[in-house]
């Protein structure tokens, strides 16, 4: 396993077309191992492949987040598709690990139902439902979001997207490292 570089805010790559998986083989595995790794050291609630240079759809939700224990393996979602969005929503300030320091209030539905494959290439269905202390159903759709190339800075007007912009383009590796180890996800 290995800690992977998290592809930051505005390279290019965020934005790049995802792929499915066909198989689960050893290397979509290996890529599967090193995401959980770089989300743990960096205290993330979720990450997906293309936030470290993959274009698998894959992601990933921390263990807690997804109501297991701490030492639990996390929430693995290969080609996952959202199957429904309840008409409730809620809105909350929400982090990113390609976006260091930056949290955007963004509306999210409050329950959620996802289908996807398990490393085992088995198909199952994940659903969650947010209560005002839980984010699981948010990290669901923020992580799949990415695969989609939908990013935390298209939730906010011109004005605020240009500070994010100009803010993110000045942040050394020093200091995006700091702030996601302030903040987290
Ligand atoms: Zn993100």
């Amino acid at each position: 396993m290995a800690i992977r570089k998290i592809v930051r805010f505005p390279q290019n790559f965020l934005r790049q077309p995802t792929k499915a998986v066909d198989v689960v083989d050893a290397a979509v595995r290996r890529l599967v191992d090193d995401m959980c790794e770089t989300m743990f050291a960096a205290e993330g609630a979720g990450l997906a492949a293309i936030q470290v240079g993959a274009s698998e759809r894959i992601f990933i939700i921390d263990p807690q987040v997804a109501g297991r224990q701490k030492n639990d393996p996390a929430l693995v979602l290969i080609n996952p598709v959202i199957e429904h969005l309840t008409p409730e929503t809620h809105v909350k300030d929400e982090g990113c690990l390609s976006f260091p320091g930056i949290f955007v209030p963004v509306k999210r539905s409050i329950g959620v139902r996802v289908r996807a494959m398990d490393l085992d290439g088995k198909s199952f269905v994940v659903e969650a439902s947010d209560t005002t202390e839980g984010l699981f159903a948010r990290a669901l759709q923020h992580e799949h979001d990415h695969l989609i190339n939908k990013l935390l800075i298209d939730q906010v007007g011109p004005v605020k997207r240009q500070m994010i912009k100009r803010k993110l383009e000045r942040m050394t590796d020093e200091e995006a490292e700091r702030l996601i180890m302030e903040h987290g996800d």
